[in-house]
Formats: structure tokens, sequence, C-alpha cells
């Protein structure tokens, strides 16, 4: 295979390629240059063809004689630079095909791979996660984070449209303090630190200053549960925004995930039909079910609920089976929720807060924040916390905190419901789990 492999990667060619997608009938009788991995060889003696495939799509090539044999010792998935001549083709699925004049080998790939990549040959999800660099030359896989990355933009421009600025907060912390979920602590020099599970404090801090905040960025939970929604890294989109209510966080999020998902289906519907997602959203308004609702309609599903309890597994379920679109559930007991949440004035059992649910997936938590410096002192006291590891926190507080409301919003969750994903584990790259630490 010798006379294939190319002296150098610096090679003059690969600079003047032209992609998959843009060869066109317009440039039938042109030599020209492409790259990519090869797909697929079909060998039929005396001619051969071969699929290659780009970041744009795949071209077809047509070998015959010397070309033809020194191919039959490359293997899939190895690199080639083409050159050739465009020429009309019988091929149903091209509008055009390469007559390939010269081939150079720019990096080959070991047979057999540890996954067949074109998916012809299924392989487990864990397999498939071991080799994801080599998983991602799937095309509906790659297609997932293309979307993943598009979706992001769309929401980072629809949030400076509504005057939010991107921060960053540290993650990596000083105290376990917003109690609930696990953290993880590791040694920080000489002292305990902590991976930030979430925000919180900071987005609540920073609208003294800046209004509307918002950041995307990893998180950490020491999930014990194994579930196909949890991971311990997982990607938030949080946004606090000062004088606003809850209802107006809800508007923002019904707005947000409308939008996005519009959109989706105007400039990504390839992607959307790949990916099966028939939830065309052509709704304005997202319901807004209160928690009280929920226990009712699960009451007459059989599945009873006391006040105050949260909502199990199997009732979400249930709930996902009556509304199994986007629904919020709002003003959930006091009790459920931490302890920055505000409550209602009059029913003080009750909170100024919501969820936004796909079914029965759990997107988006939010709700009004206490804003007062001795109500939140005695609300940390309530909640069994100690104000001291808080003083930092509560200091801010007494500095002309606005009153001030927000939401974080589970992205991989958001992206499992885009691209019609059942495991979490599908939409992120290298997912954490309590087995999975590499690669
Ligand atoms: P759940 O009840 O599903 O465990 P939560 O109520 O503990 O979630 P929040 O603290 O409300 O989670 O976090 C805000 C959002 O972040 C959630 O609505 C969810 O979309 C996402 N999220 C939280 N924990 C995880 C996790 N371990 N893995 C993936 N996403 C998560
Ligand atoms: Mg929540």
């Amino acid at each position: 295979m010798k006379s294939l492999e190319s002296e150098s990667i610096q090679n003059e060619n690969t600079m003047s390629r032209i992609f998959a997608s843009s060869i066109s009938k317009d440039h039938i009788g042109q030599n020209l240059t492409l790259i990519g991995w090869i797909e697929d060889f079909r060998d039929m003696g005396k001619i051969g063809f071969i699929s290659v495939r780009d970041m744009t799509g795949n071209f077809q090539g047509v070998l015959t004689g010397e070309l033809l044999s020194t191919l039959r010792d490359v293997p899939r998935q190895s690199v080639i630079l083409v050159k050739g001549t465009i020429q009309e083709t019988k091929a149903e699925n091209f509008q055009v095909e390469v007559k390939v004049e010269k081939i150079e080998l720019l990096s080959k790939a070991t047979n057999p791979l540890p996954i067949d990549p074109t998916g012809r040959v299924k392989s487990s999800m864990d397999k498939r996660l071991d080799s994801r660099a080599l998983d991602l030359r799937n095309y509906k896989i790659s297609n997932i984070f293309k979307t993943r990355s598009y979706v992001l933009n769309l929401i980072r421009k629809f949030l400076y449209s509504r005057m939010f600025v991107e921060v960053n907060t540290p993650k990596i912390i000083g105290s376990a303090t917003e109690g609930g979920a696990d953290l993880f602590g590791f040694e920080y020099f000489s002292k305990k630190a902590y991976l930030a599970q979430s925000p919180q404090l900071y987005k609540e801090q920073l609208t003294l200053g800046l209004e509307r905040v918002f950041e995307i960025s990893s998180y950490f939970r020491a999930e014990p549960s194994h579930t196909v929604r949890h991971l311990s890294e997982f990607v938030s989109v949080d946004l606090e925004a000062a004088f606003l209510d809850y209802g107006d966080i809800m508007d923002i999020v019904q707005e947000l995930v409308i939008s996005t998902i519009n959109d989706l289906f105007v400039h990504r519907n390839k992607e959307m039909t790949l990916f099966e997602n028939k939830q065309e959203i052509l709704i304005d308004k997202i319901p807004r079910i209160t928690y009280q609702k929920c226990l009712e309609d699960l009451k007459s599903l059989g599945e009873k609920i006391e006040f105050g309890e949260d909502l199990s597994d199997p009732a979400l379920k249930k709930l996902g089976e009556i509304y199994p679109s986007f629904y919020f559930i709002t003003d959930w007991p006091t009790k459920l929720k931490p302890f920055y949440i505000l409550e209602h004035e009059k029913k003080p059992e009750l909170s100024r807060s919501f969820d936004l649910q796909y079914g029965y997936l759990e997107i988006v938590s939010g709700g009004t924040r206490e804003h007062h410096s001795e109500r939140l002192r005695n609300k940390l006291l309530e909640k069994g916390l100690d104000p001291k590891s808080f003083s930092d926190h509560l200091q801010t507080f007494e500095w002309g905190m606005p009153p001030h409301s927000g939401c974080g919003l589970g992205f991989d969750r958001l992206m499992m419901m885009i691209t019609n994903s059942t495991n979490i584990r599908e939409v992120v790259l290298y997912p954490r789990d309590t087995e999975r630490l590499s690669p």
C-alpha cells in the first residue's frame, strides 16, 4: 500500500478540495480534489465504486485498472484524497460521480474497527460510547451533535435578544451550600472544595449588578441512581432576571422552547425527519397546570399522592400519558422546594415555582426567589442549613438586592426531546455516570 501513502500531511491539495455536497452537474468535465473517509467499496472486478464521506455528505468515485487493485487493500474508514473528473452518473443517490484518476491515502484505519460506524451492524450503546469518536462517523449521530450546536446558538441569540448577559461563574466552590443534590468533594490545596451543582447563588447575586444574566455550563451531581435522564455531569442553561416574577420566567421559557422547535422544523427539517421527531409545535402557549391539579388528575387515574409529596417516577409517567407534550407544573408545595424559593403571600404552603415537563421528563425548574436577607436567613434555618456558611451570599442581599426570578434548563434533556432520544447518553458526547469515567 506504500504507493498510496502520502509523504506528508502538508498536502497542498487538501486546501483546494471541494466538499461532497458542493459538486453538481455544473462541475461535469472539471478535474477536482475531494477528501473523505471510505464508507463503502463495491468491487465488481473490472470496475469499482467507492462511497466517500466528508462533513457535508457522500460522493461516489468510480475506479478501474491499477487504482482499483490498490484500493482493495485499503480498509474502510481510511482517509483518502481523490482527484478526478466529474461525470454523469447512473447512481440514484448521486447527481454526479468522480472518475478517479489519483488516490492518496492520508490516514489508514485499522481493520476490523471496534464498531461499524455506518450503523449497518448494530452495536450496544456501551460499545458505541467506548468508541465515541468513531461513532460520530455515523450520519445520524453526527447530526445529533450538529443540531446540539445549532440549538445552543439559537438559545444564545434568543437570550441576547431579551437583554440577558452571558456570565461565567466558578465551578470550584468552597462550601457545599445549596442543599439537595449530592456534591462531588475533592482536595483543593489544603482545603476541601466541591464541584458546583448549579450557579444558583452566583446568578442571583449577579442580578444586583447586571439585572439579567444567563450561563451555559456543565454542572456536577453525585447522582447515584442509574436512569436514562441523569448524568453526573450535565449541561444547564441557567437564567436569572431582576424585577420578573415566575410567571414572566415561564413566558420566557415558553417562547424560548416554542421558537427553538419551530425554527428547527423550518431550518433543520431534514435532521428532524432523521430523528423521526414529529412533535411539530404550532401552539403559542404551553399549558400551566398547578401541582394541585396534577394530584387530582393522578387521583382519577388511581395514583394517590398526598399534598406535599413529590411526584414519583410512576406518577410522572402517568401525567406524561395525559400531557404527552410540553406542560408546566406550577405552584409546588413550599416544603418540596429549596430555601431560596419564595412562597405565595396568602398561601405560604405553596411556592412561586414551576417545572417545565415534556411528558414524564422534567426539563426546567424555576421560580421567584426570596430577596429579603432576614427572611432568607430564616428560610435557611427552617431547612436546617447554617446561615454562617452562607455569609458571603447573605451580605449581598443587604446591598440593594432586586426582587428576582430565574430557572435552570437541562440542556441535555431538551436535546433528548429534540432528537427523540430515550437515553440522555445519546445526546452527550462523553457521558459521565456512576460507572463511566472514560473515554
Ligand atoms: P430531577 O428531579 O429530574 O432529578 P432536579 O429537580 O433534581 O431534576 P433541578 O435541580 O431542578 O433538577 O435542575 C434543573 C434542571 O437540570 C432539571 O430540570 C433537569 O432538566 C436538569 N438536571 C438536573 N439534574 C440532572 C442530571 N443529573 N442529569 C441531567 N440533567 C439534570
Ligand atoms: Mg427540578
